[in-house]
């Protein structure tokens, strides 16, 4: 045997031992507010990022099967050669619109939005300014750029002024944060980061991946819910979450930015074009999104009653003005279990503990859909209330 593949045993030994080795669970259906799997029947899901039901919606899943024949099915090119259709262009035109800013940029996932933006506008001479909680394609992304680093305590508005001030000296000062922590369901301060912003001559980068379609009285994200859309200068989002969730990101902005990640951006210049399928089927998720609120009023009532029926049970839930709605357990081996019981009652949520999650701070991680019903909602209630007696709670 070669000596490489005794190491990886070894490391795959090591994962196995920490309890952190992670099966996948295979699903038989599309992805819904109901899925099937091969070992149980039935699972309400409570874990997607599918926060408006398009996964599988009707409207979609039509235009992506027009789009396979109008526009084929692969561009076997990068954008700047010959992978540029009307279709991706009518696409960063939509997204342009619905963001309120001047261009966008299409990228194959928001990873790669994020890894290829900040060596492409920053350089050495240059600070970044990022949340401890962001997410790990906004870490890679930093790592892969000159610019002086500063981390910042999770939404800490006074330790990010201190960075500001260590920064003051660099050309550039950008400030990148998660529009929702995903881990707590919490949503930045952005108003605060804003004033920061303008008080030090800093410019604010939000990802919005988990926020784009599910926050903001319109649905355009944190970014609306704090008031700043005309403050932000720049917005990377995912087309994997909440609008369609097959893949794809983008990055909107000012003009000049756009401009530049066009010409130098590597995953964009490096990385083959989205396909127009995707490209077809998410024009229609943001036209829904442009021209009705009921997708987003429908994903908030139901988040609404939810966390009211959580809290007038006695849950410990994390903030709640989110649809990732962390139920606190704190003990390690209760969410264990707690998450095991919830599975074999039909309910597919997952169970948060140490190392993901600071010691003594387990939980069940839940996420609602506009696709859910009332009714499937009360049943997880009712049975997390089930299994809170069971374990003796
Ligand atoms: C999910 C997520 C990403 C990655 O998006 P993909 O399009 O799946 O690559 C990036 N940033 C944040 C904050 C996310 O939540």
């Amino acid at each position: 045997m070669k000596s490489a593949i005794k190491i990886w045993q070894g490391n795959i030994q090591e994962i196995k031992d920490s309890g952190l080795w992670k099966d996948e669970r295979v699903i038989t259906t599309p992805q819904s507010s109901k899925i099937d799997t091969t070992k149980n029947k039935d699972l309400i899901n409570m874990c997607a990022n599918n926060y408006l039901g398009l996964s599988n919606s009707d409207v979609l899943t039509a235009a992506a099967k027009e789009s396979l024949d109008k526009w084929g099915y692969g561009l076997s090119s990068v954008r700047f050669i010959c992978g540029t259709q009307a279709i991706h262009k009518e696409l960063e035109d939509k997204i342009t619109a619905f963001m309120k800013q001047e261009d966008t940029i299409l990228y194959s996932s928001c990873f790669d939005a994020n890894t290829g933006l900040f060596e492409t506008i920053l350089g050495a001479d240059d600070a970044i300014l990022s949340d401890e909680l962001n997410h790990a394609s906004i870490i890679d992304g930093i790592r892969l750029c000159k610019a002086k680093r500063f981390r910042y305590k999770n939404n800490d508005m006074a330790d990010l002024e201190n960075c500001l001030k260590e920064a003051k000296d660099a050309r550039i000062r950008l400030i990148i944060t998660d529009g929702v922590f995903s881990m707590d369901g919490i949503i930045a301060n952005l108003s605060a980061l804003c004033d920061l912003a303008d008080k030090y001559d800093a410019i604010v980068a939000v990802d919005e991946s988990h926020a784009t379609g599910v926050i903001g009285k319109t649905g355009r994200g944190s970014i609306e819910y704090c008031n700043v859309m005309d403050r932000v200068d720049i917005v990377t989002g995912t087309l994997g979450k909440a609008l369609g969730g097959a893949s794809g990101g983008f990055t909107s902005g000012r003009k000049e930015i756009i401009d530049i990640l066009r010409q130098r951006s590597r995953p964009y210049l490096f990385s083959n074009t989205l396909s127009p399928t995707i490209a077809a089927a998410s024009v229609k998720a943001f036209d829904m999104l442009l021209s009705s609120t009921a997708l987003v009023e429908k994903l908030h009532s139901n988040m609404e009653h939810y966390v009211e029926k959580l809290k007038s049970n006695g849950f410990e839930i994390l903030d709640g003005r989110h649809p990732i709605i962390p139920i606190m357990v704190y003990d390690e081996l209760i969410a264990q279990k707690m998450a095991a019981m919830l599975l074999d009652k039909g309910i597919y949520a997952v169970g948060f503990f140490y190392p993901v999650v600071p010691k003594g701070r387990a939980r069940i991680r839940t996420q609602v859909s506009a696709a859910h019903t009332k009714e499937q909602l009360d049943y997880v209630v009712d049975t997390f209330i089930e299994c809170r007696k069971e374990l003796g709670l």
